[in-house]
């Protein structure tokens, strides 16, 4: 069985953007109450937006289920309040829910939380609660800097977020740290806010000591980890400098990365720098980089073709390609027997 970790619902039929859009206006004027419209997509139109895009690529590319989110630019925790946030949140994940009541061969939930800049993470809990328990979603998406791009939320580290975390482990869920959309035009959402992210969550994560109060949270670092396998050498050394446990001691239990690095050089320094067991394959299909590698042939996020090209063992592609999955996200096992 192939499990892809990271997928996101960026086909969605146009009426819940359309949904998105009179929401974010009906803010401009204050004085009256919150959008309370109505999305209305029909089962048809969600076979459709899918049909022609990730149920052909899962088929072509040949893997078997997805963990599949809303889609993560599109969360924008920024725009609006709490009740914004809440709102949009439901909407998109009852989606997901249908996506994954319509095809629970090809894709397996995670939610949205609705965050909001400022407003306590507890916050989130009665989303994720009726995610994991009323449609069986096995995980979430937690994004680390709702600002979208000014970082103005506490380190992922911090007691600020223990609430989310003491529910994470209560209900046996992890979190992929997940940005969404940038609103500071120096940061391109998925070139460069993205990739910071990833690199600044785990540099938290050294500098912290979550894991000795949570020793079964489970993180993905998704995007192959941002520029950390590259520069593993360099956080090695911090975490020597400042008298921290060695990586391999203090954060992987806990932290994992996905395969969503688009090209094989990149695969294959992260194979050999980060421990096999830590590492579940993911394309983030559709999402951040669509095209087709002129010199290859093959489309970017086509990652299974990297690895594929590798000469590894049969125990070391049962653990990319299935059992890591299986070991972050227990929840998978029972929708996958069904
Ligand atoms: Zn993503």
């Amino acid at each position: 069985m192939i499990i892809d970790c990271h997928g996101h619902y960026t086909t969605a039929p146009k009426e819940l953007q359309d949904y998105r859009d009179a929401q974010i206006a009906a803010l401009k004027d204050p004085s009256k109450p919150p959008y309370n419209g109505k999305i209305e997509i029909s089962d048809d139109q969600i076979r459709e937006s899918l049909e022609g895009a990730q149920l052909k690529l899962q088929r072509e590319r040949g893997t078997d289920v997805t963990i599949f989110s809303p889609r993560a630019s599109a969360m924008a925790h920024h725009i609006g309040n709490a009740t914004t946030s809440a709102d949009w949140s439901r909407q998109c994940n009852d989606l997901i829910h249908r996506v994954c009541s319509l095809y629970p061969k090809n894709f397996v939930g995670v939610c949205q939380l609705p965050q909001s800049p400022g407003v306590a993470p507890q916050n989130v809990i009665g989303e994720l609660e009726r995610c994991v328990n009323e449609f069986g979603f096995i995980g979430c998406n937690l994004n680390p800097d709702p600002s979208g791009g000014h970082w103005t939320a506490p380190a992922l580290t911090e007691k600020y977020w223990y609430p989310v975390y003491e529910k994470m482990v209560e209900l046996d869920v992890p979190a992929m740290v997940h940005v969404s959309s940038s609103c500071n035009p120096v940061f391109h959402a998925t070139g460069a806010h993205y990739i910071n992210a990833d690199t600044t969550a785990f540099m938290q994560f050294i500098q912290g000591d979550l894991f000795k109060d949570f020793p079964t949270l489970r993180f993905i670092i998704p995007h192959g980890g941002g520029a950390v396998p590259f520069h593993w050498g360099r956080y090695r050394g911090l975490a020597q400098d400042m008298k921290r446990p060695t990586l391999e001691e203090h954060l992987l239990k806990n932290v994992f990365f996905d395969t969503c690095v688009y090209h094989l050089p990149g695969i294959e320094l992260l194979l050999k720098v980060v421990p096999v067991d830590n590492i579940l394959f993911g394309s983030e299909m559709v999402g951040a980089v669509r095209g087709i590698d002129p010199r290859t042939g093959q489309y970017y996020d086509d990652t299974k073709k990297y690895l594929d090209a590798l000469p590894l063992s049969e125990g070391d592609r049962y653990k990319l390609f299935e059992g890591n999955a299986r070991r972050v996200y227990p929840r998978i096992a029972k929708k996958l027997s069904k």
